[in-house]
């Protein structure tokens, strides 16, 4: 028999070819799948007894010859009859065709690798493709060839075993899908979790020989015979058909789900902190297992480790608009066929059922976390700086995930202390209140840095956080907006005794002229576009000056830093500090005093150094000048 496929889909090959062509390896998936899917069924039929006897080995095989230049995708399931054929291969295997065609005529962005062509694909890479097919019904075997173009023929045949085979006649531009190394590691891509085992070639495994001996030392001056080991060939199995997502949480080990972190990524070492394993059935159906992984200071720049499968066959491993955007810095993997794989991306973020499936994980991923809070406390607090900016980034993209975090966010102080948000808010709560009734938070970004200020806080009876992450001040104005009354400070934006201001003055020893007379005098000594001079009434045992850097302006500053566009403004502002000048200290009255005008400024030099060194500021030239000038000083 000969025939058309169908009129309509004349130019369809050459489309084929043009619009896939940086997936077209995706071919391969779609055979494999095709063939799972036709063992699956005659399993299922099997199980009925609509299928009698035995059904045999059921293993997958594709085979590659390099001489013919042919691919072979053989199943040992269903089979078709040739008016299946006539169905499924020459109907309706096509009927999408032209609609395929008007629907992405025009489309610019990036399509998921998955088109619903199915069968057809294999004619990305292949000039012509057979197929040999025996139903498990009585139905005699069928010879199908097409040579792509819309032409096929169509013949009995007399293959003997249930099942199909197509072989694909690759073409000479796509030769690399006839080496092995090639097609294996495409396998391992796509098929690595079917359902059906896959056999691709052969390995070698080192065995005991059952015949021969060998001699070998034992170790005391003699020897000893013990079986030799011998290389056995034996086909190689590319898949694992029962993955752990697939299985009950009940029956894994925590081993059980290590182990299977190591096999998703054979080349990442470290292990993951914990998982979260998914399983829903209404109203979708998602299985998989999240993974949570150290995440330091930064935000890994690689975030497609999320692989995504469609009933354990890989689609992608690029989760963006189906995943929230701070669970992409998860690990692990989702399954679900519930999310449609055949449309743009933009078409995805509004799915209903790709927004219910992000929400569902989003919400598991908070239930998790606030149950370790709850009944792990300890073991939570130790994996806290593990997964801490991955909390932070998911409070400040996610409102519902805000809501649920802020009962189980924790903040670190310098003394390395956890607290709940809540319990902290209590504790500073008395020392820590201003004028204006605003509870004042203190942190650091880098204890070794600020250590001079810290210090000071401290021996007022102050809490210091420590908040070093990226986020940090994206974060604060997150929990500034969060609790009213609630204002976070730098441990060196101001003096200790304004770091929260209250309302009692310590007088001042120097009058507004003698002030006046100063502040030139140090003025003419320091970089006048980066430091402020500012008078201050302290203690008169406090530091004679000290640095210090508005909060607002370092922090809009480091926000435009690491959120781009938009506030360039602040992004191109000069770094400023204010040189705070205790005007109660005696060495500030000893500036004023002296008559030698060398002598002055010298003095002035070394008490801003001094305060720059105390900021991590001083450096360079800036440090040996001083270095040598205290030596002076002290000769
Ligand atoms: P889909 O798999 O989405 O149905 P395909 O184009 O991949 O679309 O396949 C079309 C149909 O051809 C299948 O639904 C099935 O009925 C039939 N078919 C394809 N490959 C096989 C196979 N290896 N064994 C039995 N039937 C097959
Ligand atoms: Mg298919």
């Amino acid at each position: 028999m000969q025939g058309n496929i169908n009129v309509q889909t004349e130019n369809i090959f050459p489309v084929i070819k043009k619009f896939l062509y940086s997936d077209h390896e995706i071919f391969l998936r779609e055979l494999v799948s095709n063939a799972i899917d036709a063992t699956q069924k005659l399993k299922t039929l099997s199980s009925r007894n609509e299928v009698k006897g035995e059904l045999g080995d059921l293993t997958v095989e594709i085979k590659i010859d390099s001489e013919a230049k042919t691919l072979s995708v053989i199943d040992h399931g269903v089979g078709m009859t040739g008016d299946e054929v006539e169905k499924y291969i020459n109907q309706i295997a096509f009927s999408g065709a032209t609609d395929f065609l008007e629907k992405y005529k025009d489309v610019q962005e990036n399509l998921i690798g998955h088109f619903g062509l199915g069968f057809y694909s294999a004619f990305m890479v292949a000039d012509s493709v057979e197929i040999f097919t025996k139903s498990y019904s009585d139905a005699p075997a069928v010879h199908w060839t097409c040579d792509g173009s819309p032409s096929f023929t169509m013949e009995e045949c007399d293959k003997s075993d249930r099942g199909t085979a197509i072989v694909l006649h690759i073409a000479d531009d796509c030769k690399e899908f006839l080496e092995e190394q090639q097609v294996l590691q495409l396998l391992r891509k796509y098929c690595r979790f079917m359902p059906i085992a896959i056999r691709f070639g052969e390995e070698s495994e080192w065995v005991d020989s059952e015949t021969e001996t060998e001699e070998i030392d034992d170790g005391k001056g003699g020897k000893t015979s013990r079986p030799k080991r011998v290389e056995q060939k034996k086909p190689r199995i590319i898949n694992n058909t029962e993955p752990a997502w697939r299985k009950t949480p009940a029956s894994l080990s925590a081993d059980d789900y290590k182990n299977f972190y190591h096999e998703l990524y054979p080349m990442n070492f470290e292990e993951p902190l914990f998982q979260i394993h998914l399983n829903v059935d209404y109203p979708f159906n998602l299985t998989g297992i999240l993974f949570f992984p150290k995440i330091r200071k930064t935000i890994d720049p690689n975030r497609n480790k999320i692989q995504l499968y469609c009933n354990q066959v890989f689609v992608t491993d690029s989760v963006e608009g189906i995943v929230p955007d701070y669970l992409m810095l998860l690990h692990g993997v989702l399954d679900s066929p519930d999310i449609p794989l055949n449309v743009s991306r933009s078409y995805l973020q509004s799915d209903s059922n790709v927004k219910k499936i992000s929400s569902h994980i989003s919400k598991k991923v908070a239930d998790k976390l606030e149950e370790m809070f709850k009944n792990e406390r300890e073991d939570f607090e130790k994996k806290w700086d593990d997964i801490k900016i991955f909390v932070e980034y998911g409070m400040l993209t996610d409102e519902d995930f805000k809501k649920r975090a802020l009962k189980f966010y924790l903040f670190k102080n310098t003394d390395g202390k956890y607290y709940s948000l809540a319990d902290y808010r209590d504790m500073i709560k008395p020392l820590q209140t201003d004028k204006d009734n605003t509870v004042c938070y203190i942190y650091s970004t880098d204890t070794t840095e600020q250590h001079s200020y810290i210090a000071k806080a401290k021996s007022k009876g102050y809490d210091i956080l420590l908040m070093d992450s990226v986020l940090t001040p994206h974060f604060i104005n997150l929990l500034e907006r969060e609790e009213e009354k609630t204002h976070f400070v730098r441990v060196d934006a101001d003096v200790v005794e304004k770091l929260i201001p209250h309302d009692d003055n310590i007088p001042e020893k120097l009058t507004k002229e003698q002030q006046d007379t100063l502040k030139p005098i140090i003025e003419a000594e320091i970089d006048k576009e980066h430091y402020t001079v500012q008078m201050a009434s302290l203690e008169s045992d406090d530091q004679p000056m000290v640095i210090t850097q508005d909060e607002w302006m370092r922090r809009y500053k480091e926000m435009a830093a690491t959120s781009g566009g938009g506030m360039n403004f602040y992004g191109e502002m000069p770094e400023r500090y204010n040189l705070v000048v205790n005007i109660n200290h005696p060495l500030i009255e000893q500036v004023l005093n002296e008559q030698d005008a060398d002598k002055q400024k010298q003095l002035v030099h070394q008490l801003t150094d001094l305060a720059l060194l105390a900021n991590g500021l001083l450096k360079g030239e800036a440090l040996t000048q001083f270095v040598q000038r205290s030596i002076d000083i002290i000769k």
